[in-house]
């Protein structure tokens, strides 16, 4: 008896001690951090661009995870500018664009940020809104130096999170900061598109748009990345919400 209770302090002081060690490493070998450009598209009918948005990026990420991550927020650029140049239409202003359509049939639910009193009447007007508040992200970025992080995180269970972005509480001047997975990243059988799916849920969140826990169906967060991820096609009956939204956080 005596021993077991022993035993029990024994553990649980190396139970303490294994916590503060996590801890003490956290604060004497703080990531570091390394800064990468990337070109922004240049769509018509907006305010002055940056030619530039710049991310600083975690320097465990291997050379492969950097370079797939590179890429993935390009192919975002090129979804964003694909919006807002349909949109445009040519001039005109008026233009729905596959975006905006597909989650107009989709998302009814949370269609504003958290910090945005208007209300929004539909999912074509969120999508319209949420791309302008992208742009308006890169503006700050690439203009305003409010450089975005990337901060490396391998949760438990492992694949439990793939691109997380924290819901941002206000208008302006909010860094299009992320955390990602590296173990996700590393996936062969994890597409691009399913990992851009991803990232517009994460900036998403950048931007205020929020969800109930593990709840997408019919809120905005979650149609509109589900819409990109299918390429703006309506869904398939035969494919559950689930197969995408397993990448949200
Ligand atoms: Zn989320």
């Amino acid at each position: 008896m005596k021993g077991d209770k022993l035993m029990d302090i024994i553990i649980i002081l190396l139970l303490i001690f294994l916590i503060l060690a996590i801890i003490l490493q956290d604060i004497f070998n703080p990531p570091t951090y390394t800064r990468f450009a990337l070109p922004l598209p240049q769509p018509p009918g907006q305010p002055p661009l940056p030619p530039f948005i710049y991310f600083d990026i975690d320097t465990r990420f291997t050379p492969s995870e950097v370079s797939r991550i590179k890429t993935v927020i390009s192919d975002v650029l090129v979804q964003w500018k694909g919006h807002l140049t349909q949109k445009w239409n040519g001039g005109l202003n008026n233009g729905v664009s596959s975006w905006a359509a597909c989650t107009n049939m989709y998302a009814f639910n949370r269609l504003k940020p958290v910090w945005q009193l208007t209300p929004v009447p539909n999912g074509l007007t969120a999508l319209n809104e949420a791309m302008d508040l992208f742009t308006q992200r890169f503006i700050e970025n690439g203009f305003g130096g409010i450089v975005g992080k990337i901060h490396y995180h391998i949760p438990i269970p492992i694949t439990s999170s793939t691109i997380r972005g924290q819901t941002a509480f206000r208008r302006n001047n909010v860094p299009l900061s992320i955390t990602v997975n590296p173990t996700q990243i590393d996936r062969g059988d994890i597409t691009n598109g399913v990992l851009e799916g991803s990232l517009v849920h994460a900036w998403l969140h950048r931007v205020g748009y929020t969800h109930p826990a593990n709840t997408y169906t019919t809120y905005f967060s979650g149609e509109a990345p589900m819409c990109y991820m299918r390429g703006y096609l309506p869904k398939n009956p035969a494919v559950p919400d689930s197969i995408y939204t397993q990448f949200f956080d």
